[in-house]
């Protein structure tokens, strides 16, 4: 087996679609080459040897070291220099390369081979000895870091030290003999911290910084990111090294990063950063402000600096040229890292860029317009939870709002919470239920927790590609950085802003689309639904087969359904209507009524107001399919519970406490959600079923006659496990339906079927088809009674049964196809081979999550139906299930 692939000089053993073994990185680095690009010359070893190092105790397969040898020849060759080479150092960079693209995960050397012989060779051959002894020192504190795990602070600290002592502020200032100074103290600090002195033998350099590319694969924050993004740990990582380019040698050498596509609009421009005389890290480490690639990104950002395209047209005519073929090349927004030595362009990485859910559509729909792209692939592009960010409120530009700092719009959407400085206290806050904002000078790959916890992350150090602004964007989370207005003091936990002193606990709002820091929670507003969010889901309209309703039971909620593009109400819990404040109180008389006719008489008050509710939704929904629940929870449920409330109930109802007391303990269960409710209430109060079906006909017929189109109500009944439950309860709704009728002389149309929860429902389907017209699978109920956990206690241990691969996720979230999915799938079978034309459909929070979609999208049933915000998501996802 070969374990090593090379790239350069027009030429690599490996291409794009080698991602699997080559990593993201390699892959698209052989790629370049292959397309003519230029690309310093290198090698990749392949993830089979991360995984052959992580199982065989950290030692390497037989061979990889001839192969190893072999392929840095080659490249001495090609940029004539040969490694550890007094004269003619090649000098590499190590850096790691996931198949998925994992930012700041792992940690790249650069410069690696200098050593105090060959810094003078370098120095000599570049006839520049400041630029020879800025990279050693560079080396020295990055190979010390990376892998030999010193504390990069005590370099930092050495270095400030010598500055301070010299009058210099500026690392630029420092010259050759400087750096000499600053290497023996560097040199020191490695020899004091490792007892030992810092490796001057290149080839034991380049094996360090190899095994520990491979050992960071295992590094808790690697392992933290890649179980929040559901990546394998067999996947492993490549190494790639690479020889170097200098964008660190003077005023003519730059390095910088560009995408080909502004990421947080998605407007079709060159959009990047770059530092003159630097190398890579500099940009993103936040430690010189960036500067612009084109001049109209300058003139935008209103900056002094002059921007690439001003002080090197050359290199960036060549960068424009380049960005246009990988965009054409690879049909999709790049990502690019480059750098320009003595004026000549190199290019060092390409990926598909991060970008927030609204640029991701407007790329995705413009690309189709260009041609680069099909519409199903355009699709396939977006994540639908993603959509989630555009569906939620954005400042209100009429609100007064007091600005506190501006930063860069790093990552859009609005975001409020308590101001917190610690990603640790983040987390915590969270789970206590708080909101919060993260504030740090700057990220680190530590803060990934902190900034998963926070609803949005403000940073007064770095640019639009620092690690905050980088990460937020794929998080979807609102971020502000770079806002040097702002000063932080972690230890007092307090910020400075405008002369405003806030402290941790303050209440900050940011808006990640302008950049402004404001004082206390900002209003906001509803998002706007047209433009790219309404042509990318008329696409998914046209291909998706499955129909999506909505579970909607108040006005407000069923007109988000509907502007959401909802095609029916799936589920209409009526107990939320029994809870008002104006009929708790008939609720509560009918459950306290001794006999059928206390019950009647409550429940007519009750009647008028139900009715009027339904008469509403079915206005809203004009025609469209409305799928409504009879009453299900325990009536346990509608009664106070405390003795101050039964007081404070009693005096209200004009009943003894006592008797309240008492019926409150009668109606109490050990194990309500499997006692008293669903069709079992209908069984014992047919009454409650009845007032129920009268309100829910009335309706029908005066919103059929106010809206001139036919309402066709569903009447849904609630955990039926045998026919016969249905059989009695359908009869008396039927017999409602008729007496209105009669009475009205108006005919009606509707459904009776019954929500399929339990398992044994499913495998009677067949028999409960001769009476059900329609079935709704209820797979809350149904996970819950599958598994015999108890959702509501499931928190406490299901997320050791993920932690510990027992389930792969929380069956509550994703359907569990293998066994309630079985159960589903028996009762649809079932149910169409007694009724053919049986509608079937799914309620619950699995209507609404993408691999469920898919799952009932492959089962064929006819729709799902979701939370109003979760329509779009489900549409979208649909329309993927279908390719
Ligand atoms: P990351 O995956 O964190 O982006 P990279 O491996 O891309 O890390 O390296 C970070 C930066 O180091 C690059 O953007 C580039 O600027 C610089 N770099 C890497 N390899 C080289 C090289 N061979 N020559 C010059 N600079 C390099
Ligand atoms: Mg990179
Ligand atoms: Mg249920």
């Amino acid at each position: 087996r070969k374990w090593v692939y090379r790239f350069g000089d027009g030429a690599a053993d490996g291409t794009a679609d080698m991602r699997e073994l080559l990593g993201g990185k390699g892959a698209n680095l052989a790629e370049m080459c292959n397309l003519g690009l230029p690309v310093p010359p290198g090698f990749t070893i392949t993830t089979d040897v991360c995984n052959f190092y992580d199982r065989n105790g950290r030692t390497y397969p037989d061979g990889l070291d001839r192969e190893v040898t072999g392929a840095l020849e080659a490249v001495g060759e090609q940029v004539g220099a040969r490694f550890g080479d007094p004269a003619h150092p090649l000098l590499v960079s190590v850096r790691s390369g996931a198949p998925a693209s994992m930012p700041g995960m792992m940690d790249t050397v650069l410069n690696l081979g200098l050593n105090d012989e060959t810094v003078e060779g370098l120095a000599s051959k570049a006839g520049d000895r400041r630029f020879a002894f800025d990279s050693y020192r560079r080396f020295i504190q990055m190979y010390s870091d990376v892998v030999l795990g010193v504390d990069h602070g005590l370099f930092e600290e050495a270095l400030e030290t010598y500055k301070e002592r010299n009058g210099f502020t500026l690392d630029t200032e420092l010259g050759a003999e400087d750096w000499q100074t600053v290497i023996e103290s560097y040199k020191a600090i490695v020899a004091e911290e490792q007892d030992q002195p810092f490796p001057q033998d290149v080839h034991e350099q380049l094996w360090g910084a190899i095994g520990a590319v491979f050992g960071s694969w295992q590094n808790p924050r690697a392992v933290t990111y890649r179980t929040l993004h559901d990546i394998p740990d067999h996947w492993g990582t490549a190494v790639n090294v690479q020889a170097m380019v200098f964008g660190n040698m003077g005023d003519t050498s730059a390095t910088g990063v560009a995408f080909t596509r502004n990421p947080s609009t998605g407007e079709k421009e060159l959009y990047g950063e770059f530092l003159v005389n630097a190398q890579g890290e500099d940009v993103v480490a936040g430690i010189r402000t960036p500067q612009s690639i084109t001049e109209a990104a300058r003139i935008d950002s209103k900056s002094e600096m002059p921007s690439l395209e001003a002080v090197m047209p050359g290199p960036f005519k060549e960068l424009t040229a380049i960005y246009e073929r990988l965009e054409a090349h690879y049909r999709d927004m790049q990502d690019l890292e480059f750098t320009i030595q003595e004026g000549k362009l190199w290019m060092l990485q390409t990926r598909s860029g991060k970008r927030t859910t609204r640029a991701a559509l407007k790329i995705a729909v413009d690309m189709v317009d260009e041609g680069l792209i099909s519409k199903e692939v355009a699709l396939g592009r977006i994540k639908p939870s993603s959509l989630d960010q555009l569906l939620h409120p954005t400042l209100d530009p009429e609100a007064d709002r007091e600005v506190l700092a501006t930063g860069l719009p790093a990552s859009p959407g609005a975001a409020s919470g308590e101001i917190v400085f610690d990603s640790d206290e983040a987390e915590h806050l969270r789970s206590l239920g708080r909101k919060v904002l993260l504030v740090r000078v700057e990220t680190s790959p530590e803060d990934i927790h902190g900034m998963h916890a926070a609803e949005g992350i403000l940073t007064t150090r770095g640019g639009m590609t620092s690690h905050a602004a980088v990460v937020a964007r794929g998080m979807g989370k609102p971020c502000v950085s770079g806002a040097g207005g702002v000063r932080v003091d972690y230890a007092k936990e307090e910020l400075v802003a405008a002369g405003t002193t806030l402290r941790k606990g303050d209440i900050v709002t940011i808006d990640g689309s302008t950049g402004q820091v404001m004082r206390g929670a900002v209003p906001t507003i509803k998002p706007e639904l047209s433009g790219d969010f309404a042509k990318l889901m008329g696409w998914a309209d046209e291909v998706r087969r499955l129909k999506v309703r909505a579970n909607a039971e108040t006005p407000t909620d069923a007109r988000t359904a509907r502007e959401f593009g909802a095609e029916g109400i799936g589920l209409c819990r009526t107990e939320h209507m029994f809870f008002d404040e104006d009929r708790i109180v008939s609720v509560r008389e009918m459950i306290l009524a001794d006999t059928e006719a206390g019950r009647r008489e409550a429940l007519q008050k009750i009647l008028p107001m139900q009715r009027a509710d339904f008469v509403e939704l079915f206005e809203i929904m004009g025609g469209l399919p409305v799928t409504i629940r009879l009453l299900d929870p325990p009536l346990h449920e509608f009664l106070p519970h405390s003795d101050e409330e039964i007081a404070q109930v009693a005096k209200g109802l004009g009943a003894d406490p006592e008797v309240l007391r008492a019926r409150v303990g009668e109606l109490k269960e050990f194990n309500p959600m499997l006692g008293h409710r669903g069709v079992r209430l209908a069984i014992t109060y047919p009454e409650i079923a009845e007032m129920q079906a009268r309100a829910i006909f009335e309706a029908a017929i005066e919103a059929a006659e106010r809206t001139g189109s036919p309402v066709t109500p569903e009447v849904m009944v609630p955990l039926v496990a045998t026919r016969a439950e249905l059989d009695m309860t359908k009869e008396r709704i039927v017999q409602v339906a008729e007496r209105v009728q009669a009475e009205t002389g108006k005919a009606l149309t509707y459904l009776i079927g019954t929500m399929i929860e339990l398992p044994r429902a499913c495998l009677r389907a067949g028999d409960i088809a001769e009476t059900a017209e329609f079935f709704s699978f209820g797979t809350n109920d149904l996970t819950q009674t599958t598994f015999g956990i108890s959702r509501d206690d499931s928190a406490r241990f299901l997320s050791d049964y993920t932690a510990k691969g027992i389930l792969e996720t929380d069956p509550f979230v994703s359907i569990d196809r293998e066994g309630v999915g079985e159960l589903v799938q028996i009762a649809a079978e079932r149910g169409r081979a007694q009724r053919a034309d049986i509608k079937l459909g799914i309620c619950g929070e699995h209507g609404g999550d993408p691999a469920s979609i898919r799952f009932c999208e492959e089962i064929g049933l006819d729709y799902v139906s979701c939370s109003p915000f979760r329509v779009p998501i489900a549409r979208l996802a649909a329309a993927q299930a279908v390719a």
